[in-house]
């Protein structure tokens, strides 16, 4: 028998940054992660945009998520030996005139904040940008390259399984829980979109959404931007950009579709003077919750069963933040931010 402090299920960003700061913390951890593909960790971009919306609106508890994941992923970077972590301008072309007057107002609104009108004009016969174009202050997270090299470094320490955990085989026992050869304090899962189907998770308020993406090949367009118009284009290799991506509640699979296809390729058509080629055509589902905020807690009737979820299309701004959140409330017991504390279903929760 091995004994653990926490099995994690899920290497997602979720199980990633949570993994890695009980690790960080001393805690003996078991990684569970299944390597599937098209889950929303390895088809996002990865993208942190402070402000969202038609009216560039600040994100929830940015100043504070922030500073968290910049310093999460730095301490990353430097242990596992690897460069993932990128600030980036957001060149923000306005689609319409509303849009250039939403865009001026909230940069006089907040002149030391993460929008900035550009000293000089970018990307000139490029792009179609009639209405001009602002800079925001961004990041992004290259999440094929954190991802493997954490499971690499759980890897070569014998903590990572890389096979589907089974959660009818788990025992439950006194404090603790027993999956196969392994016993732990408790178990956490982190498994993305699957966690709605987790037998004692169901009461949580999840509304999953399938979002679809292009990789696209650009030869005229070589730059380290982000830009954004009704498509976003995020810098890959070379001249390949990732193009993304699409936002539906109503699918009837997680498989990348002919109408998003046609939707993303109007979108570009839109944004680039320049021709491209589509490389691949990709999707996946985000694990949202309906009140757009993470589910992090320990299940009340089972206290060694937690969940570390609902991080819907902010995971790589969101995740660190919540994880040093858990890890606190886990290892010295201080409360949980109720907007992300699982004690808000509870009465859904047996
Ligand atoms: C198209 C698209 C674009 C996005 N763009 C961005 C972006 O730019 N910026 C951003 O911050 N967020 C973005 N997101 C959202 C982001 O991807 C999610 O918030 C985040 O990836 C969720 O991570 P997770 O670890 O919770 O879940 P997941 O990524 O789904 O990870 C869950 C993991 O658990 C494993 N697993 C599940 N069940 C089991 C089991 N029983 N046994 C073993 N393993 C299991 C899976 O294999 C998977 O590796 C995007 C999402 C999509 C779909």
């Amino acid at each position: 028998m091995h004994s653990y402090d926490y099995i994690i299920i899920g290497q997602g960003i979720s199980g990633t940054v949570l993994s890695w700061q009980l690790v960080q913390a001393g805690q003996r951890v078991l990684v569970y992660d299944d390597g599937r593909p098209g889950t929303a960790s390895r088809t996002a971009a990865g993208i942190i945009n402070p402000v969202s919306g038609r009216r560039f609106e600040l994100a929830w508890l940015y100043d504070i998520i922030y500073p968290e994941a910049e310093r999460c992923y730095r301490a990353m970077e430097k242990e596992l030996g690897i460069t993932c972590f990128h600030e980036r301008d957001i060149w923000s072309v306005w689609p319409s005139a509303q849009m250039q007057e939403a865009f001026e107002r909230e940069v006089s609104a907040q002149p030391a904040g993460y929008m900035f009108r550009p000293a000089a004009p970018r990307y000139e016969g490029l792009l179609h940008q009639p209405h001009g174009a602002g800079i925001i202050k961004g990041a992004n997270v290259q999440l094929n390259h954190l991802l493997p090299a954490w499971r690499a470094w759980l890897q070569h320490r014998g903590l990572l399984r890389e096979e589907r955990f089974d959660i009818s085989v788990l025992e439950m026992k006194e404090g603790s829980v027993q999956y196969k050869d392994a016993s732990a304090r408790a178990v956490i899962f982190c498994e993305g979109v699957e966690s709605p189907a987790n037998p004692y998770f169901t009461g949580l308020r999840f509304l999953p959404n399938k979002g679809e993406v292009l990789l696209v090949e650009i030869p005229g367009l070589n730059a380290t931007d982000i830009i954004k118009k009704s498509i976003t284009l995020v810098p890959q290799n070379g001249h390949t950009w990732w193009a993304g991506a699409t936002f539906s509640w109503d699918y009837a699979d997680a498989l990348p579709g002919a109408a998003a296809r046609a939707s993303l390729e109007n979108s570009l058509q839109q944004l680039l003077r320049i021709p491209y080629t589509v490389k691949d055509h990709i999707a996946a589902v985000r694990p949202s919750g309906m009140d757009r905020r993470p589910f992090v807690g320990m299940h009340p009737r089972f206290p060694q069963l937690g969940i570390f979820n609902g991080m819907g299309s902010k995971g790589c701004s969101l995740a660190p933040w919540a994880a040093g959140q858990f890890c606190r409330y886990l290892l010295q017991g201080e409360p949980l931010r109720p907007e992300i504390d699982i004690k808000r279903y509870f009465n859904a929760l047996r």
